[in-house]
């Protein structure tokens, strides 16, 4: 019995350190590791429900093609985009996807999702259709001044809305702003505010030729689909769900001629539809890796924050 203890005590601490070096290697905070490491172990268990939903841990949609800002590094290619998803679209994909899956948390995205203008009525359908959904809104922060008292108020009635802000700038102006929207969501119940500080550890998706233009990568899939961060991110737009919104954007980006003809390959993926049946929808949910992933690097870089000015964001979409 001693013996038991004494071998615990010693392989216990080791066991820590495993996952101390691989959140290292992944660059992650304590609480991504551990939602990541929550979501793979949940992953395992996507369940086709006896309601005839499916539950999953995680679905993310995106309401706008646009950003406020133009990140170097953006994996979805939001800075060569513009314009917003139709209101008619989310609601209709929200609704009907909302009968076939069941989340536990669901991501709304964009671009930047506070561009849209119907954005407190998108979140609330959001909770309409997804009620046993976590709804997460994951911003760069830039407009939460914008957000009026009246809609937090229904978010906070609505519940469980949860704001993740990606510092993408690190300035202390911005830093200064961020402070006061924390004080001005931290008496509520229903919704709530968390900063992500990216600097240092944010790792880009793409790969970038000599002129900064973003090129697929041609890597190996299943090594691609290993280093993702984005490989739990099965996405639904429309009467499509699709592996994971990095490919979604790329289609879109690819067929509004935004980005280079190379990104074609993100069109060999065929989406899910609305008329597959729930059990092709399980499997698709499940499934680890697909050809497509190859164009996505096998070893992601770490970047520093950078924005594209307006001039190389015309240059590089001129080149497209
Ligand atoms: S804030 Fe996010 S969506 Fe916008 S350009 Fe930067 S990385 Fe892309
Ligand atoms: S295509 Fe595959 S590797 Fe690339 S972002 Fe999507 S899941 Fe990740």
């Amino acid at each position: 019995m001693k013996l038991k203890k004494l071998f615990k005590e010693i392989f216990r601490p080791l066991s820590q350190l495993k996952h101390f070096v691989r959140r290292k290697y992944l660059g992650m905070t304590r609480t991504e590791y551990k939602f990541l490491r929550s979501a793979f172990a949940r992953l395992r268990y996507v369940e086709l429900h006896e309601d005839g939903k499916i539950a999953m841990p995680y679905l993310e949609t995106y309401l706008t093609r646009g950003c406020n800002l133009k990140c170097d590094y953006c994996s979805h290619h939001n800075p060569f985009r513009s314009g917003v998803e139709p209101q008619e679209v989310l609601l209709h994909s929200f609704e009907e996807w909302g009968k076939r899956l069941k989340p536990e948390k669901f991501a709304l995205l964009g671009g930047e999702p506070l561009l849209h203008p119907n954005f407190a009525e998108l979140v609330l359908a959001a909770r309409k259709h997804f009620p046993d959904s976590v709804i997460s809104i994951t911003t760069n922060g830039l407009l939460l001044p914008k957000i009026s008292g009246e809609a937090l108020e229904s978010f906070n009635r609505a519940d469980r809305i949860v704001f993740l802000v990606s510092d993408h700038l690190g300035t202390p102006q911005f830093k200064e702003m961020l402070d006061r929207q924390v004080k001005r969501f931290k008496p509520l119940d229903g919704v709530s505010l968390t900063i992500e500080p990216f600097f240092k550890r944010w790792k880009t998706l793409h790969l970038h030729n000599e002129n900064g233009e973003a090129i697929p990568a041609n890597s190996d899939p299943k090594t691609a689909f290993r280093h993702c961060h984005s490989n739990l991110c099965r996405n639904i737009l429309g009467d499509k769900l699709s592996f994971c919104s990095v490919l979604t954007n790329t289609a879109c980006a690819y067929n509004e001629g935004a980005i280079r003809k190379e990104w074609k390959i993100a069109l060999s993926h065929k989406p899910m539809t609305l008329t597959n049946t729930q059990e092709e929808i399980f499997a698709y949910i499940e499934e680890r890796v697909q050809p497509v992933c190859s164009m996505c690097p096998g070893h992601l870089k770490s970047v520093e924050p950078k924005q594209l000015s307006l001039e190389e964001v015309r240059r590089i979409k001129k080149a497209a």
